[in-house]
């Protein structure tokens, strides 16, 4: 349950000091995800944003952002029985896609979607592991739109509030297990 997976995260997350630069401190899950118990509570925890009260499957697909929302989304989709699409730093796609450039703290990003990969109407959640300053996750919902989806939320393992994430994803619904 949820309670579990907090669990698992608090105590397999290892904090790294100053990486990938000076002043940030990176959340490393790469522990958590080699723990079988701890990814499995985690995976079932995420997917519980795409449930209603019922548990009744309330989203069409599940979006993952690269890197780490890839390892997290695919199996979320496949524990919703929908499916998976991946948003991928610039360039990667081989198809026709969105792009949607964003402001991250020293200069700019571009993430994609395939055109075809959310169909009209599609309603979407995303995935991935840290919110930090909400800019992956705002730049995700507008591809969502671009392709005629709606974006009816997100779900991520820790949110790290003192970037105050949520004055950039504005009324987006978000689902998180830790807030540090
Ligand atoms: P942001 O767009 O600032 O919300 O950053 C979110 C993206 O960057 C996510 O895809 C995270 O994987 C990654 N990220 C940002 N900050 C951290 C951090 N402190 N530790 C691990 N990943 C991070």
């Amino acid at each position: 349950d949820r309670r579990t997976a907090q669990e698992a995260l608090t105590r397999l997350t290892v904090d790294v000091p100053d990486w990938p630069e000076a002043g940030v401190t990176f959340k490393d899950i790469t522990p958590v995800l080699a723990d079988h118990h701890a990814f499995s509570a985690v995976i079932t925890a995420l997917a519980a944003a795409g449930r209603d009260d019922h548990g009744t499957v309330v989203v069409d697909k599940v979006v993952g952002m690269e890197a780490r929302g890839f390892i997290l989304a695919a199996p979320v989709a496949l524990a919703l029985g929908i499916g998976f699409v991946p948003v991928r730093k610039a360039g990667k796609l081989p198809r026709a896609a969105h792009a949607v450039a964003y402001a991250l703290e020293y200069g700019e990003a571009t993430l994609e979607v395939h055109r075809d990969g959310i169909a009209p109407g599609e309603r979407v959640l995303m995935v991935d592991d840290v919110l930090a300053t909400g800019g992956t996750v705002d730049a995700t919902r507008r591809l969502i739109e671009a392709c005629g989806g709606t974006a009816t939320g997100a779900s991520v393992l820790m949110e790290l509030s003192f970037l105050e994430p949520r004055t950039v994803t504005g009324d987006l619904p978000i689902s998180t297990l830790l807030t540090i």
